[in-house]
């Protein structure tokens, strides 16, 4: 499963334009969502969900879906779609998958040998 690749295009006060881009699985019901900011203090985030070209800014809680002891879901309580580790994020993939191309030597493992 992959992630959704919905962008969004957002004016803002400085006259600028943010673009958004979709966290939940693709083809999710109703509105895309990006979290925009952490609230560790309330243990919350704010969410710019949006859908056509209205969108608005929401405070939402965690997931509290767990994989493991220590791997949470890093998505909203109750959102529609897979929990973040069922789907993998395509624009990462190519990212990946091209730096592989370009630095064979780059494998992701780390040699914990010592001298
Ligand atoms: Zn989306
Ligand atoms: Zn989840």
């Amino acid at each position: 499963m992959l992630q959704c690749t919905a962008v969004g295009a957002v004016p803002c006060p400085d006259g600028s334009v943010g673009h958004p881009s979709c966290e939940l699985e693709e083809e999710h019901d109703g509105e895309h969502a990006e979290c925009c900011w952490v609230n560790n203090y309330l243990d919350n985030a704010l969410w710019f969900r949006w859908e056509g070209e209205s969108g608005r800014f929401v405070t939402l809680p965690w997931c509290d879906a767990m994989r493991g002891d220590d791997d949470a879901c890093t998505l909203f309580a109750d959102h529609p779609g897979a929990h973040v580790w069922q789907f993998s994020d395509p624009t990462l993939d190519a990212i990946r998958a091209d730096l592989l191309n370009r630095y064979p030597d780059l494998t992701g493992t780390r040699s914990h040998e010592t001298d």
